[in-house]
């Protein structure tokens, strides 16, 4: 049984201040609940805070990124064991924003992805087609690409603890969900190809649905068989909005 997986990614919003005050009365309202993990990635800057925060709480944190390298002259970059010390226990590797603006390749999802793991950190890797390739009819093609390529070298016990999250591009921060049944084919194929490369793994691993989640269309997702959580933007920001998304089935 995989346990459902609901993940904010807060990208580039909040002060330490305010990404405090959201966690705080995140960990009131959603004090109960046992039967979906809850992840927060806020900035770097409110890591540690928010991480001060949440202890003790049922709430985990990720950073939105890091750098493969260990230590060095790396200026302006994160190493995963810096990541790993702010308290974090997720992070997330490859989401489209990273790709589209700051060049990300499959080829550094995978050095981001071993070196996480190697700091003992969960990677949730992002794919996801673009609104041309899926026109063109390539998006299973996009996601296979993504898949052996960021995750090339992985053993299979490795790739059963990761998390993948499937956000195509068109849906995210636009307001356009993937229909149900449209993610769901995404999610199976992924699980096809997982299954391929990993046999078992394919089965525990979480795959996460991405774009434009909210409390209106969210249990509809989440009744899918291979829709194993959600990474949500907008409606991770308030802590009013992310509850209802934590609390779907409810
Ligand atoms: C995201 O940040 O990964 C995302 C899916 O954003 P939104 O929920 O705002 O579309």
């Amino acid at each position: 049984m995989r346990k459902p997986l609901m993940a904010g990614n807060w990208k580039m919003n909040k002060t330490v201040a305010e990404a405090v005050s959201v966690v705080k009365a995140l960990k009131s309202s959603i004090a109960d609940v046992t039967d979906v993990e809850v992840l927060i990635c806020p900035t770097f800057t409110a890591l540690y805070a928010v991480n001060n925060e949440v202890k003790g709480s049922n709430i985990n944190i990720g950073a939105q990124n890091l750098f493969w390298e260990p230590k060095g002259a790396f200026t302006g970059e994160i190493s995963p064991t810096m990541v790993k010390d702010t308290g974090c226990s997720y992070v997330l590797i490859g989401h489209s924003e990273r790709r589209q603006y700051f060049n990300e390749t499959d080829e550094t999802v995978n050095k981001k992805t071993k070196a996480a793991l190697v700091a003992g950190l969960i990677p949730v890797i992002c794919i996801g087609e673009t609104l041309k390739e899926r026109e063109q009819n390539i998006t299973f093609k996009v996601i296979e690409k993504q898949i052996k390529e960021g995750l090339a070298g992985l053993t299979p016990q490795q790739a059963e603890t990761i998390v993948i999250a499937y956000e195509p591009v068109w849906a995210i921060g636009t307001g356009k969900t993937a229909t149900p049944d449209q993610a769901q084919e995404v999610h199976a194929f992924t699980r096809k190809v997982y299954s391929q490369m990993y046999g078992d793994a394919s089965q525990k691993v979480r795959i996460l649905y991405g774009g434009s989640v909210n409390p209106t269309n969210v249990s509809d997702l989440m009744k899918q068989p291979d829709i194993d959580g959600g990474l949500v933007g907008g409606a991770s920001l308030e802590a009013e909005s992310f509850t209802k998304l934590v609390k779907y089935s409810k």
